[in-house]
Formats: structure tokens, C-alpha cells, sequence
């Protein structure tokens, strides 16, 4: 039973990692298609139970759930005596933090 678990879940991961390369390419021209791929990536996330890595995690908006392409629909601000980026959603304002100091 444990193996099939671990099956599932290598599937669950593969299908993020192409969900989320299509959002990446489909971003710049069309939106929608790039939101509905995320919305499919949140779908198998939360149904699996995966663990999502932070490349990926640190990309996707905690309030709206878009994909964040810096320059496009986010702004990067670096606070450096803290040690971590904001990535700050223009869509929604949500901002989300990504620490780049251990
Ligand atoms: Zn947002």
C-alpha cells in the first residue's frame, strides 16, 4: 500500500512540474490559459496532499493564485536587513515573502 502511495505521489509531482512549465510559457501571451493551468496545479496539490518545492511554491500568489512573473504582474522588493524578497501581486496586493539569508 505504501508503494502505491509513493507511486501516486511521483505522478502528482510530475504533473505540477509540466502544469507549471506550461503556466510559464502560456503567461506572457495569454493569462487565462496560464490561470487555468495553476488552478489545475492547486487542484492535484491540495487533492494528493503534495509537497510542492519552493521554486514553484515561491511563484504561484497566496491570495489569488496567479502565476508571478516579475515585471508582468509582480514587483520584487528586496529587503535586505531582513534577508528576504517580497513579491508583491499586483492583481490582488498580497505580498509574499522568499528568504534568501539562512
Ligand atoms: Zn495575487
Amino acid at each position: 500500500m505504501k508503494d502505491r502511495r509513493a507511486l501516486v505521489n511521483g505522478i502528482a509531482k510530475e504533473r505540477i512540474e509540466i502544469l507549471f512549465g506550461l503556466a510559464e510559457s502560456a503567461l506572457p501571451k495569454d493569462k487565462d490559459l496560464a490561470g487555468s493551468y495553476v488552478y489545475i496545479l492547486n487542484k492535484i496539490r491540495t487533492h494528493y496532499k503534495v509537497n510542492v518545492p519552493p521554486r514553484i511554491k515561491n511563484r504561484i500568489c497566496g491570495g489569488c493564485s496567479s502565476l508571478l512573473l516579475p515585471g508582468l504582474n509582480c514587483r520584487v522588493i528586496v529587503v535586505s536587513s531582513g534577508g528576504y524578497l517580497t513579491y508583491r501581486c499586483l492583481a490582488c496586493g498580497t505580498d509574499n515573502h522568499i528568504r534568501y539569508r539562512t
